[in-house]
């Protein structure tokens, strides 16, 4: 039998945390609360190179070669013996032979001697360093170049410089970019092993919420949520249970969380969390699982429910994200996808702020963490500036788009003098 760990309660985990206050919750506890939430998916499965990328390995990738597999040729040049440099004195050596990329130089070079070698060719057996064709001249056979240009073992490069072999070339828990994708490849190898993929589900709640091809009706506006949630979960290359608008209405509802919970790892919702909501959504979540709703000390995203809903002996993560969309978008690369990561078996660091001068003064409570939409630009003297992009307002979605980053002003900090240095939280491949 495989032992499995019982995960904590929601009360465990809230007992080990300092100064757990479901009704005015820091921004850094939540994060320090989904850490303990979730934890990584368990099975892994081999996938070939193409199928790996923004897949999460499962184990150290390690290098059964040398990278490079032999000392070679940095640039197009002539190779010869380091030893034969003089200080303050030209070199002339004869031209023996030619070395070019992917054959052997098999001819011995002697004394005073040197080959003709091409970028990426193997150095000829006992040969150390190469002039590049620039710094020469040629007459006849006879080759020379200038004192001082080269220093013995220039412009080699050498056997294992990037990588030897039983080296881990890749950790464990480290997410495949394009540049892992082709080192991969550089070692030979078919195909590496990945954490299986994680699965959310989404649904948006509220009556409100019209559905794409249904006509517009007063007071109902259209579904972004399941959209923007769309977009940031296939950023991140998870399998996705698109389950559209679920009706404020408890039987609609049951059956949609008990369908998540039996098929996904993780859901998510948007709607339905806030105070004085008249709608069912919170009171089918406490039914069906453990879960805390919380106010978080934000802006914008106050309300937040999460915790965790069983079907079927499965177990799935819940977070039930506020109903404004901008609201949405900022818990979910604020909490959510931190927690997704960690599902996902991810052992990436969290992503680095940027500092930039903020353009404008901006006003701050001390006491909550806002996070503003901004333009981060380059200024001619090379430092970075940030501008909110207008109207900051949690249901304009606009502001979002024309951003390039979330400008996060911290907790305890207050008002923002123009020019001040701010955080700033960039989108980079996340939206
Ligand atoms: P709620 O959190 O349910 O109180 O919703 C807050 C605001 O967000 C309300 O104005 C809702 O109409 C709006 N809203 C909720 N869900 C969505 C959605 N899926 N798409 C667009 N707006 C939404
Ligand atoms: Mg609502």
């Amino acid at each position: 039998m495989t032992y499995k760990p019982t995960p904590p309660s929601l009360d465990e985990i809230a007992a080990a945390l300092q100064g757990y206050d479901p009704k005015a919750l820091r921004a850094d506890t939540v994060n320090a609360f989904l850490a303990k939430l979730v934890s990584p998916v368990q099975a892994s499965e081999d996938v070939g190179v193409f199928d790996a990328l923004d897949r999460v390995l499962a184990e150290d990738v390690i290098s059964p070669i040398s990278v490079p597999p032999h000392d070679n040729s940095a640039m197009d040049g002539f190779a010869f013996r380091g030893s034969e440099l003089k200080a303050g004195q030209s070199t002339s050596l004869r031209v023996v032979g030619t070395a070019y990329a992917g054959k052997a130089y098999a001819e011995p070079v002697g004394a005073g001697e040197c080959v003709k070698i091409m970028t990426g060719a193997v150095m000829p057996e006992g040969l150390d360093t190469v002039i590049p064709v620039e710094f020469t001249q040629i007459e006849g056979e006879v080759l020379s170049f200038a004192a001082d240009v080269v220093r013995q073992g220039d412009n080699r490069r050498c056997l294992g410089e990037d990588l030897m072999a039983g080296q881990p070339a890749l950790r464990k828990g480290d997410r495949i970019g394009p540049a892992a994708l082709g080192l991969i490849a550089s070692l030979g190898l078919p195909g590496v092993k990945v954490w299986r993929k994680v699965k959310v589900a989404y649904f948006s709640t509220g009556d409100e919420i019209l559905s794409l091809g249904e006509a517009p009706r007063e007071g109902a506006v259209y579904d972004s949520n399941r959209y923007t949630v769309f977009g940031l979960l296939k950023r991140m290359n998870v399998d996705v249970l698109d389950m559209g608008v679920i009706a404020d209405e408890p039987k609609a509802l049951e059956a949609a969380f008990r369908s998540a919970a039996a098929n996904a790892d993780a859901i998510i919702t948007s709607g339905g969390v806030s105070m004085g909501e008249a709608d069912y959504t919170k009171a089918m979540m406490k039914k069906l699982g453990d879960v805390a709703f919380w106010r978080i000390a934000m802006r914008p995203g106050r309300p937040m429910a999460v915790g965790r809903l069983e079907e079927n002996g499965r177990s799935a993560a819940l977070f039930g994200l506020p109903g404004n969309p901008v609201a949405v978008m900022v818990t979910f690369l604020a909490f959510v996808r931190p927690a997704l990561l960690k599902l996902m078996g991810s052992e990436a660091p969290a992503p680095v702020y940027l500092k930039a001068r903020s353009a404008e003064a901006l006003r701050k409570k001390p006491g909550r963490t806002e996070y503003q939409r901004g333009v981060v630009t380059r200024e001619p003297d090379g430092g970075l500036t940030v501008r909110i992009t207008g109207n900051q307002g949690s249901g304009v979605l606009r502001s979002m788009v024309e951003a390039n980053g979330l400008i996060v002003l911290h907790h305890d900090q207050g008002n923002i003098v123009a020019g001040g240095e701010v955080d700033v939280m960039m989108f980079d491949g996340a939206i």
